[in-house]
């Protein structure tokens, strides 16, 4: 447990995903708030009471849960604080919170239109049917308010919302009058987050480009006063402006190396996908396409690739 000031407590819980442990962030301030919540386990519980209770709380102290987004492991035990009447977060936190039918099955379309159009073969079939399976690990709720940017945390006036979508469509970071960024899984010390593919919200018609959000996101925090950073996963950590720069150009790299294959071949984005990951994107087709897509949104808005439509499947070509 890290205690970077008096009024902030690091809990470290376990989940069973390959991340590991999350972290999540006791608040001291007019309310008593945590920020995120675990996974849905008893394990991940117990975990959190015993750390509770060691810096002298107990689970009914907790007035407010605030989201930094969406994810399973980091909403997972919201039900279980009796006295938590206040639930803050993005406002496209609140479909996964209520299991919004509607949304859901729109979630599901929209996946098995875009593998159809991504080139990816039935075999993948699979992954559709176990795609809402996740949300067993997933807390269950609505929101009382929802932040934005630019907002102060409700009963903790010294910390400001920070939009930083791109990792998720719901994400969002708080940073502290003093300079502590609690930074969810936008600003991890030594890996960077997935920028995962998610449809086009209810009503609009585009889905989101999620690692030029994550880049944008990243520029955006280069910028800000940020002493420490408090992530999900992880150590701590203060070097942030190095971290940022290790990011984007780590992630400019990977693009190069995405780009040389297009320069090979007018491919699909699935095709391209086996050949980035070859040992990784059959059990990972998710995490792996999604990794590929962003590259390729990357070099189309850099004006490097640009795509074809043959019989309903995409191809990139280079420029
Ligand atoms: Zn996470």
């Amino acid at each position: 447990m890290i205690v970077t000031n008096n009024s902030i407590h690091q809990l470290t819980i376990p989940t069973p995903f390959a991340v590991g442990d999350v972290h999540v962030y006791l608040l001291k301030g007019d309310v008593l708030s945590l920020v995120d919540a675990g996974v849905n386990t008893d394990e991940a519980w117990h975990a959190l009471v015993a750390q509770l209770s060691k810096i002298g709380y107990a689970p009914h102290d907790i007035e407010q849960i605030i989201l930094t987004h969406h994810h399973p492991d980091h909403t997972g035990l919201i039900e279980r604080f009796s006295r938590a009447e206040r639930i803050s977060a993005h406002e496209n936190v609140d479909v996964w919170l209520t299991r919004e039918e509607a949304y859901f099955l729109h979630y599901e379309q929209f996946f098995r239109d875009f593998f159809v159009l991504t080139g990816v073969p039935d075999q993948f079939s699979d992954f559709l049917e176990n795609i809402r399976s996740p949300l067993r690990f997933a807390g269950r709720g609505k929101l009382t308010s929802t932040l934005k940017e630019g907002d102060r945390l409700p009963g903790h006036e010294a910390y400001q919302v920070i939009e930083t979508k791109g990792h998720a469509q719901s994400h969002l970071s708080f940073l502290g009058d003093d300079g502590t960024f609690i930074g969810g899984d936008h600003l991890l010390k030594h890996i960077s987050p997935n920028p995962l593919i998610e449809p086009p919200l209810l009503g609009e018609t585009n889905r989101p480009k999620p690692l030029l959000q994550y880049r944008s996101s990243l520029e955006k925090c280069f910028d800000l006063p940020i002493n420490v950073v408090l992530p999900g996963h992880g150590e701590k950590f203060t070097s942030v402006n190095e971290i940022i720069q290790e990011r984007l150009v780590k992630q400019e790299s990977r693009a190069e190396k995405v780009l040389q294959l297009v320069k090979e071949n007018a491919e699909t984005p699935y095709r391209l996908c086996e050949k980035i990951f070859p040992r990784h994107f059959a059990k990972q087709i998710d995490l792996t396409m999604s990794e590929t897509i962003g590259q390729l949104d990357y070099l189309e808005a850099e004006g490097l690739v640009t795509k074809t439509i043959e019989d309903g499947v995409i191809y990139y070509h280079a420029i």
